[in-house]
This record gives structure tokens, C-alpha cells and sequence, in this order.
């Protein structure tokens, strides 16, 4: 909190659509009169000792503030860029990606009972980084798995479980291939379970998984699945897939330095400066930020808001199948708050 009772809370607008979304945002959090005073910082990376980085000033930002709402960050392609979002993974430690996935009333998809929160490891697995050529033609990859990244994952996903009372969590792995990789993750899961006796604690294989997930994905309404990092990569999207897309699902990265929440989409450089991108998912991503600063009130206000207009149908963007502008839905929000 500063000086004037109010938190500070650093926002990264990003790129292509990341300014326009971010203003709506900033528009309804003001209208709501939520009790944040918005930090924003560029990211755009800088030549420091000759090497892209990420500026100091935004970094001291999300430091100092620890907690920080992001837009989409443009990775170029190609060699010698490092990815903006890993760097900011690594420098601040985000070791869990919390993904909740529910059914949008109003938005139709071939669900329309899904309701899953997904919190996956974030910094290691088959995502370490560790490849190298064998001799020519054969390849390893190393999938490292350790049990301190393991124990911080899963303690998160049962206090997650704990306070959103959906009172379960499920770990979701292959340790029966895997014996020792996805054996200790588990274990750790298992381990964890003992601190917290009122949270249900169960496990299942990760195509399993999958095939329920799609066949009824009521059956993990009441769970919190946690898993290593690349199955949770996958499973994400597919969750967010049954709720009809990437443009709906927000998420945070849960950290040790600190906690970014942002928008599961990209730049959607196609649309960019047109007024036409859906904020949903950004100002979705910062209620579940409202929700990590114990805010609740100001989150359910604003989830409830924007859920009435998008059910409404009446003021929607047209990845949503209407032909609003963003600035027209932002404003629809604000008059239903
Ligand atoms: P994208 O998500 O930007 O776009 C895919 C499609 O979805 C496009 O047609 C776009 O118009 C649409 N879309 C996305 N968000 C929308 C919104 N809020 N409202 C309405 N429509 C929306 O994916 P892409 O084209 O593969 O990636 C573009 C750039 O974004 C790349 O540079 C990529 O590296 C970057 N990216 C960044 C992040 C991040 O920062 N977290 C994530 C994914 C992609």
C-alpha cells in the first residue's frame, strides 16, 4: 500500500492490442473504484553488455511493487532474441501458471459446463533448456524434474484448493512411464497432501486426463489440477480450447519475487490499433490478481459485470461474433457496474 491506502501495482501494456486492452482495464478499474494506482512501465528489451534485456527501470518496478499486470508481449522469431516472457520467469522466479478455464453463459461452444483450474510447474521439465546432439543424428533432451520446484508447485495448487474451497486437488502425471521424473513430482504432491488433511488428494495419468477432460469436464469441477510443466502447457490450452478459446482465458504466474498476471492470447498484431480486440481476457487475468491481493469484492464486481454483458449479447466484439468495438464493450461494463 502507499501513502495514500491505496496498492501500486505495475502494468506492463505490451504490445500490438496490449495498449488498447490495457486501457479498458485501467477505464473499469477506475469506474469500479477499486484501490490501485497503476505503475506503468515499457518492457521493450534494451542492448545491455551487448545482450537483449529486459530495462532496468521495469524490472525494479515489478520488484519493488510485486505484483504486475501484463499485455502480450511481441518474441521475435529467429536466433540471439531471448523470449521477454522466460526472462521474466526466471528474474522473478514465477514458479506456478495458474489457468482457470469456465464456460462463458452467453458464448457458445460445444460445452457448456467446464469449469477447471490448471496450475502448472513453470520452470522446469522438459523446459529446462538442457538439449544437446549425442553424435550425428541422435539428440537428448533432458527433463529435470527437482523436488523444491515440485513441493512450491503443489503447496500452491492445495492452497489455491483451500481458498477457493473447491477442497481438491488432483496431480496430473505419467509416473508410470516415468518412474522417477514424474515419480518425484508426484511424491511431492503426496508429501504436500499431509499439510493440508481437510484438502482431497488424488492422482490420475495425464492421457486419462485428456480423454475424460473432453468426453465431460464436469467430472473436474470441484478439483485443482496441478502438473509438471509441459503437460500443463498442453492441457491449458486444450482447457481453454473447450471454452472456446484463447481470447476468454486469463492467468496468472504465481512467483517468489513476485506474481504477473496476464492474458493467456498473443499481439494479435492482425487487429492491432483497430479498437476491435476483446479485453475480456486481460481484465479476466487482472480479477484473478484482485483475488491473489484478497480484493474479492472489487473481483466479483467486475467478473459479474462483464459476464451480464457478454450474456446480455447485445455489446460484443467480434471475435465473440458481434460488432462492437472495445471501446464500446469496456463502456457496456462500466454502465453495468
Ligand atoms: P495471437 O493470440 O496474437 O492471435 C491469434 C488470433 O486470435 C488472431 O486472429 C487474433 O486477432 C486473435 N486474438 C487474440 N487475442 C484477441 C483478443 N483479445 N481479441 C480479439 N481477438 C484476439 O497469436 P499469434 O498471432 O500466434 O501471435 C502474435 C504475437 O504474439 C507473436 O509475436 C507471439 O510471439 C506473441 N505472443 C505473446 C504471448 C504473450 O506475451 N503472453 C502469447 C502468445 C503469443
Amino acid at each position: 500500500k502507499n501513502a495514500n491506502g491505496n496498492y501500486t501495482v505495475t502494468l506492463i501494456p505490451g504490445d500490438g492490442i496490449g495498449p488498447e486492452i490495457s486501457e479498458s482495464v485501467v477505464k473499469i478499474y477506475k469506474a469500479a473504484g477499486v484501490p490501485i494506482e497503476w505503475e506503468p512501465v515499457s518492457v521493450t528489451p534494451v542492448l545491455k553488455n551487448g545482450k537483449v534485456a529486459i530495462p532496468d527501470e521495469a524490472l525494479h518496478s515489478v520488484k519493488k511493487n510485486t505484483v504486475a499486470l501484463k499485455g502480450p508481449l511481441a518474441t521475435p522469431v529467429g536466433k540471439g532474441h531471448v523470449s521477454l516472457n522466460l526472462t521474466l520467469r526466471r528474474t522473478f522466479n514465477l514458479y506456478a501458471n495458474v489457468r482457470p478455464c469456465k464456460s462463458v453463459v452467453g458464448f457458445k461452444t460445444p460445452y457448456d459446463n467446464v469449469d477447471t483450474v490448471l496450475i502448472r510447474e513453470n520452470t522446469e521439465g522438459e523446459y529446462s533448456g538442457i538439449e544437446h546432439e549425442v553424435v550425428d543424428g541422435v539428440v537428448q533432451s533432458i527433463k529435470l524434474i527437482t523436488k523444491d520446484a515440485s513441493d512450491r508447485c503443489a503447496r500452491y495448487a492445495f492452497n489455491y484448493a483451500k481458498e477457493t474451497g473447491r477442497n481438491r486437488v488432483t496431480a496430473v502425471h505419467k509416473a508410470n512411464i516415468m518412474k522417477l521424473s514424474d515419480g518425484l513430482f508426484l511424491a511431492s504432491c503426496q508429501e504436500v497432501a499431509r499439510e493440508f488433511p481437510e484438502v482431497k488428494f488424488d492422482d490420475l495419468l495425464l492421457d486419462r486426463a485428456c480423454l475424460q477432460i473432453v468426453q465431460d469436464p464436469s467430472i473436474y469441477a470441484d478439483t485443482v489440477m496441478v502438473m509438471p510443466n509441459l503437460y500443463g502447457d498442453i492441457l491449458s490450452d486444450m482447457s481453454a480450447g473447450l471454452i472456446g478459446g484463447l481470447g476468454l482465458t486469463p492467468s496468472g504466474n504465481i512467483g517468489r519475487d513476485a506474481s504477473i498476471f496476464e492474458a493467456v492470447h498473443g499481439t494479435a498484431p492482425d487487429i492491432a490499433g483497430q479498437d476491435k480486440a476483446n479485453p475480456t481476457a486481460l481484465l479476466f487475468s487482472s480479477v484473478l490478481m484482485l483475488r491473489h491481493m484478497n480484493l474479492n469484492s472489487f473481483a466479483d464486481q467486475i467478473e459479474k459485470a462483464t459476464l451480464k454483458v457478454i450474456a446480455d449479447g447485445k455489446v460484443l466484439t467480434s471475435d465473440l461474433g458481434g460488432r462492437s468495438t472495445n471501446t464500446e464493450f469496456t463502456n457496456a461494463i462500466i454502465a453495468e457496474l
